[in-house]
């Protein structure tokens, strides 16, 4: 087991539940450190019960994480495939985002080595799921910072322009963003329009609206934070803007409640896919069932935002 890419509170729940589901069905498990690198470089042990005692609650990787270059290219990967074939290893849990899928599915055609996928990424940029593990805890922990930032908005009577994580998919932004009275969210997967902002901010400026939060998502396509910032001041010179980029703190922290329950449950299933030959999938949950989703589907097919989410925003905003 790995886990790759970034990481996602909740992924050493994830860790636990398949070392223990894995020892409870006859499996030996081993954990490779940093992703893809670690497979590379030989740096993989035995796990055991007691090895992942006092995880549950704990952010970040206890197998740590990477982005590994060498694994983009043929030989990086027969490395690997040797390591795991000298050790006697079988089969690989990846737990990671749609770019550790990637990885897989190129190792698994390659190499023929099954793999099964647990769905750890922030992003929530996986389709076939309506989870992924450390999208909840990263939600609240920015609804907990803009929360904050809305007080002194709100003293000060000010605009803020609220960056938030999720690389080319706008969930944290959408969910963080309706969960705190935003007015205008910006999301990648829509083009941003500073014309119809600027009318919708005179506009509660007649209202005497005057706090007004606008959120955006990094990947959003306009330039991000700053860009909008600098746009919205070139129309609307005497507003008072101000930026704020809340970064990584939203990778951070113990996981949510729900991030943990998800996670044990997907690494619970991930080692059942083992026991039922059900390889090149990743488990993921859709409407509370667990689904076994090919890792190629997540790969290929890109998540859709609700439209309907969006006139949510403009009506609630009013
Ligand atoms: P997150 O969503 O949190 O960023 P991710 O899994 O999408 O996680 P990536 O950086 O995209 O993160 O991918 C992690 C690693 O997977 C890469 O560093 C690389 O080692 C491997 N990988 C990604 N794409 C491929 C590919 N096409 N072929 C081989 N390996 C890949």
């Amino acid at each position: 087991m790995l886990t790759s890419g970034g990481d996602s509170p909740g992924m050493n729940a994830a860790i636990r539940a398949v070392v223990r589901t894995g020892i409870y069905y006859g499996f030996e498990v081993h954990g490779i450190m940093r992703g893809y690198q670690g497979l590379i470089e030989d740096d993989i042990s035995k796990l055991d019960s007691r090895s992942v005692a006092n995880i549950i609650q704990r952010g970040g990787t206890v197998l740590k994480t990477a982005r590994c270059k060498e694994f983009f290219d043929y030989e990086g990967r027969k490395q690997g495939y040797q390591n795991l074939k000298k050790r006697g290893i079988n089969g690989l849990v990846i737990i990671g985002g749609d770019g550790s899928f990637r990885g897989a599915v190129q190792f698994s055609q390659e190499f023929n080595i099954p793999c099964v996928g647990i769905a750890g990424t922030i992003d929530k940029d996986i389709y076939g799921t309506d989870f992924t593990i450390g999208f909840d805890t990263a939600v609240n922990t920015a609804v907990e910072a803009i929360d904050k930032i809305r007080d002194t908005m709100d003293a000060h009577d000010r605009i803020f322009v609220i960056e938030v994580m999720g690389r080319d998919a706008g969930y944290i932004a959408l969910h963080s963003g309706i969960a705190t009275g935003a007015e205008n969210i910006l999301i990648p997967e829509r083009a941003t329009n500073i014309d119809s902002i600027v009318e919708s901010l005179r506009e509660t400026e007649k209202r005497k609206k005057l706090v007004n939060l606008i959120i955006v998502a990094e990947g959003e396509k306009f330039g991000g934070a700053y860009e909008v910032q600098r746009a919205i001041s070139e129309k609307m010179p005497d507003a008072e803007i101000r930026v704020c980029i809340l970064g990584h703190i939203q990778r951070g922290g113990a996981p949510s409640c729900l991030d943990r329950l998800i996670a044990s449950r997907m690494g619970y299933h991930a080692v059942e896919c083992f026991l039922e030959e059900r390889y090149n999938v990743f488990v993921g949950i859709l409407n509370n069932k667990m689904h076994y989703i090919p890792l190629e589907n997540a790969v290929k097919t890109k998540g859709k935002i609700n439209e309907e989410w969006l006139k949510i925003v403009k009506i609630l905003a009013s």
